[in-house]
């Protein structure tokens, strides 16, 4: 039996597939990651269709592993949500964002918010209203100036709980974002319901605006909505002057993407708000 036992477990080793083992490596790494310091923050800027203004810019994780290189989010965020890993990373991110605001205003740039990106576990498990009362206490930020992304997928299975949580936020003064919106199931209920500030529209329904009449009109719908119930709507992943004159006409609120930059460092990015002329888009 023992025999037995160990062939079985040869055999599934063996066929393990690669993706799984790479996983395995992947996540053995993202264990030491933080004690290493590997992570780092890179921001996006986003723009006000209106006036051309720079509003602020969304906090983006990066990940040099020293043993396997750069690893993309979309490979290592899944992993640490899994292991639970993203709970101390996500309260790592949130310091290193809420710093760089402080330093950002410090060079005067008052009017400019951070967007940062959390996982639904991070409203679930930890005890977020109080982690970020105090980073706004001990950093003396405004919390008007942070903007917490949820996908949208995430807090609607979730509903019921994370209200709570996002009530709480919502008290301190902080503004909330629906990320990805369109690409999860969406309870116009829920979306009533929940104390949201902005929606982003995910960069799935931009990417084939102007040549793609289904992609149009969800866009539009969801702008129409949006505002409907009040809501700041952003487009995400906007790359063209094409798009960018298509979500104009239908009164999107904010767009982000490459056509007005890359997620920059901090510094560059302070650098790239400080010398944007609204007049050149307006
Ligand atoms: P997201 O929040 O939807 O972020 C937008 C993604 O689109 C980013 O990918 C960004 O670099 C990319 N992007 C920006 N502009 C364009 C564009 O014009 N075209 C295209 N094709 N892509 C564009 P990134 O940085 O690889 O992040 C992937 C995802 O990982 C994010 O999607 C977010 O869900 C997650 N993520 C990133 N940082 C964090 C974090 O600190 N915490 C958590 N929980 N998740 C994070
Ligand atoms: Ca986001
Ligand atoms: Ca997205
Ligand atoms: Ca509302």
């Amino acid at each position: 039996a023992k025999a037995e036992g160990r062939n079985t477990y040869q055999i599934y080793n063996e066929t393990m597939d690669a993706e799984s083992r790479r996983r395995a490596t992947v996540l053995a790494s993202l264990r030491k990651a933080m004690d290493r310091g590997e992570f780092r923050l890179v921001y996006q800027p986003r723009m006000a269709l209106a006036d051309g203004r720079i509003t602020g810019a969304e906090a983006l994780l990066r990940w040099h592993s020293s043993e396997l290189g750069e690893i993309s989010p979309q490979v290592f965020i899944p992993l640490a949500e899994e292991s639970g890993l993203i709970l101390q990373i996500g309260e790592w991110v949130l310091g290193e964002a809420l710093a760089t605001l402080k330093r950002w205003r410090s060079h005067g740039l008052t009017e400019t918010s951070v967007a940062v990106n959390v996982s639904v576990l991070q409203l679930l498990r930890s005890n977020l209203p109080d982690v970020l009362r105090n980073l706004i206490q001990d950093l003396g930020v405004p919390a008007n100036r942070i903007e917490l992304e949820v996908t949208e997928s995430m807090v609607m299975q979730n509903a019921e709980q994370t209200t709570h949580v996002l009530n709480e936020l919502r008290k301190l003064g902080i503004t909330l974002a629906i990320d990805d919106f369109g690409t999860g199931y969406s309870s116009l209920v829920y979306l009533k319901r929940l104390p949201i500030d902005t929606l982003k529209i995910d960069k799935e329904f931009i990417g084939d605006l102007t040549r793609d009449p289904d992609d149009e009109a969800i866009t539009a719908t969801v702008i129409t909505m949006g505002h409907s119930l009040g809501l700041n709507v952003i487009a995400e992943g906007v790359e063209s002057e094409q798009q960018l004159s298509y979500l104009r006409e239908q009164g999107c609120d904010e767009i982000q993407g490459f056509w007005l930059s890359p997620p920059l460092d901090a510094h560059r990015c302070l650098a790239f708000i400080r010398t944007w002329q609204p007049g050149a888009v307006a």
